[in-house]
């Protein structure tokens, strides 16, 4: 009989480049959304920070995580969001194009999927893109000082954007004045103008402005109710069943301390 049949167009397959991330470190991708300077005007966002935009980045970060395999923490900020996958997985081999747009596409169409239930009656104008990129890091301190690094990012643009929100929405400032009154100012100095003008303290914030968003995985009491089958006495009754899962719960917390790290060892294993 014939074995396995093959064309003699199958050599092309060998022209695909080998894109496997290197064993045993941490593989992250990070997305961001594409143009989201004009997404956030075009569909009306609160500025600086909607809380809508921000619930949906995270429901679409926890369908990534629930669909697809092996990560053990994501983070996310304004419009992204990063993922991290457990040193020793293997899914897909580990290539690196399977990885990224596994996460891409599962996000995006999750975007467009859950819209609704977070922005009601602002509709969806287009079709938002996602870019991702892959990382790897090579042990627990790099992978640590990546996920510093990007909740870092998050305060020192935050910060920012409170400032200059505040001044081009209270102020009256047009957002060129507003950019430069807080030209070579230092983080000291944007506090100082939102107490003194502003009458905010920085630190009275939301977290979740402040800090963005960690989603690790943790059990959960669900309490759903399900039909009773027997005895046939208690036939078609309804009974309250708790029944524990696991799943991607978000946190607001600081995850540049080592707190977070000794409160949650099992993430690095
Ligand atoms: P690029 O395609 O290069 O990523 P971009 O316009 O998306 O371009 P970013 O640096 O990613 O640029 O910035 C994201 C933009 O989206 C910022 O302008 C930010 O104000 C806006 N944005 C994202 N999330 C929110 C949110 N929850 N509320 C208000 N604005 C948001
Ligand atoms: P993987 O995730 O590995 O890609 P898969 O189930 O998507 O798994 P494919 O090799 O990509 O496997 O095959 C696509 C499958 O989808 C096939 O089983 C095919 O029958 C089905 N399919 C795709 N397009 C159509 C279509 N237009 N009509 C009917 N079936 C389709
Ligand atoms: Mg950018
Ligand atoms: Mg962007
Ligand atoms: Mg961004
Ligand atoms: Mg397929």
């Amino acid at each position: 009989g014939a074995t396995m049949a093959k064309s003699k167009f199958e050599y092309v397959r060998d022209f695909e480049a080998d894109d496997t991330c290197l064993a045993h470190c941490w593989v992250v991708v990070r997305l961001d959304g594409r143009n989201f300077h004009r997404f956030s005007e075009k569909h009306n966002f609160a500025k600086p920070n909607d809380s809508r935009a921000l619930y949906l980045m995270t429901k679409c970060a926890q369908t990534v995580m629930e669909e697809l395999e092996d990560i053990v923490i994501a983070y996310g900020q304004s419009d992204e969001y990063s993922f991290v996958f457990k040193r020793k997985s293997n899914w897909f081999k580990r290539r690196a194009s399977k990885f990224m747009t596994h996460v891409a596409s599962q996000f995006a169409s999750s975007y467009v999927f859950y819209w609704r239930d977070f922005f009601e009656d602002q509709p969806l104008l287009y079709p938002p893109g996602f870019d991702g990129r892959v990382v790897v890091y090579p042990n627990n301190q790099t992978l640590k000082d990546y996920l510093s690094w990007r909740q870092a990012d998050c305060h020192i643009n935050n910060l920012y954007n409170t400032v200059f929100w505040a001044l081009v929405q209270q102020s009256g400032l047009t957002p060129v004045q507003a950019q430069g009154r807080l030209q070579g100012t230092l983080a000291a100095d944007k506090n100082e103008i939102l107490f003194s003008e502003f009458n905010i303290n920085y630190n009275n914030e939301p977290l979740m402005y402040r800090k963005g968003t960690v989603l690790i995985w943790q059990k959960v009491d669900e309490v759903t109710t399900k039909e009773v089958k027997l005895p046939a006495e208690m036939e078609g009754k309804k009974m309250a069943v708790t029944r524990t899962r696991t799943k991607p719960v978000p946190l607001h917390c600081d995850i540049i301390g080592d707190a977070f790290w000794k409160d949650h060892p099992e993430i690095l294993d």
